[in-house]
């Protein structure tokens, strides 16, 4: 039984995960970032120590998945933008002290990667390329069952890859990046910025404008034509770079992924012909909600079990 625990910059969950990747107790808390990394931690240990006893088991081992930069050979958080003043904090130190077990931490795109590739839409697929689509786009490449990494043990950054130079600013630094023109909040800004005023209102969100494309509305249907072609563009860069045995595709905006995949192929088809990208299975994620404390379990056995 692998103690899980999954850190986003809204909230923290955490569970227990049983060998065949299945959660059997869960719990989660805001991750209030202002009141520091050290009460995420104490509220963190409570819930693992809570799911522990009502699930009747002794964790073997704890993994965790969080949002990057993190460094997963030392275990410590880098400059993280969505958890401001945490830097260099240790979750993997703390945790594995407070319970006495071994601890292990990945990315938390490259948990939910791991995830899908042992127990999801990525079974069996020996080069996989992992892209979760919502507020940000993050990416997890994995070959042979192992997450590749790149110099010092780094999570290479996918989803901030340059698609337009003269496109909208990142808080990467880059301008028209990947994340910066495909993620969630871009479909919401390119309407803010072209649509009549009278499409936009304070609680419109890409959830939103892909209802409206359904229903036919104008502006929405277009913002969704941009979205899938720069998804697609990203997509075929991907498969140009790696041309993997299958592309698995997760995170909230890909729960409207029947507006998009049309046009993703048809991009792909435009942009990769020295490549077989026909050999390239593009398929939606397939664990859910669940896939982040799933793949943090996931990246407990990746260091230690596998
Ligand atoms: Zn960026």
């Amino acid at each position: 039984m692998i103690g899980a625990v999954d850190i986003g910059g809204t909230k923290i969950a955490a569970g227990v995960v049983d060998e065949n990747g299945r959660v059997l107790s869960k719990a989660e808390c805001p991750t209030d970032v202002p009141r520091g990394f050290a009460h995420a931690m104490r509220r963190t240990i409570e819930m693992l120590a809570q799911c522990a006893d009502r699930s009747r088991v002794s964790l073997h081992g704890i993994g965790i998945g969080c949002t990057g930069p993190v460094d997963p050979i030392v275990g410590s958080l880098g400059n993280v933008n969505l958890l401001q003043g945490w830097e260099g904090g240790n979750p993997v130190d703390k945790l594995s002290a407070e319970f006495g077990v071994p601890a292990a931490m990945e990315n938390d795109a490259d948990a939910a990667g791991l995830a899908e590739a042992v127990w999801g839409a990525g079974k069996g697929k020996a080069r996989l390329v992992y892209v979760t689509i919502s507020t940000g786009i993050g990416a997890s490449v994995i070959l042979e069952g192992k997450v590749y990494r790149g110099a010092g043990g780094c999570h290479p950054e996918v989803g901030h890859h340059v698609i337009e130079p003269s496109g909208p600013l990142c808080s990467c630094g880059a301008r028209g990046c990947w994340e910066s023109l495909a993620s969630g909040p871009s479909m919401v800004e390119w309407i803010q910025t072209n649509a009549p005023a009278s499409c936009w209102s304070p609680d419109l969100s890409a959830k939103v404008i892909c209802a409206q494309a359904q229903e036919g509305e104008e502006w929405a249907r277009r913002a969704v034509e941009r979205e899938a072609y720069y998804l697609g563009v990203g997509l075929a860069n991907v498969v140009s770079l790696f041309t993997p045995d299958a592309i698995v595709l997760g995170g909230g905006i890909m729960k409207s992924a029947s507006l998009f995949l049309d046009r993703i192929h048809e991009v792909i088809r435009q942009n990769c012909r020295l490549v077989p990208f026909e050999r390239v299975e593009i398929s939606l994620a397939s664990l859910g909600p669940d896939v982040g404390l799933i793949g943090a379990a996931q990246v407990w056995r990746h260091h230690f079990a596998a």
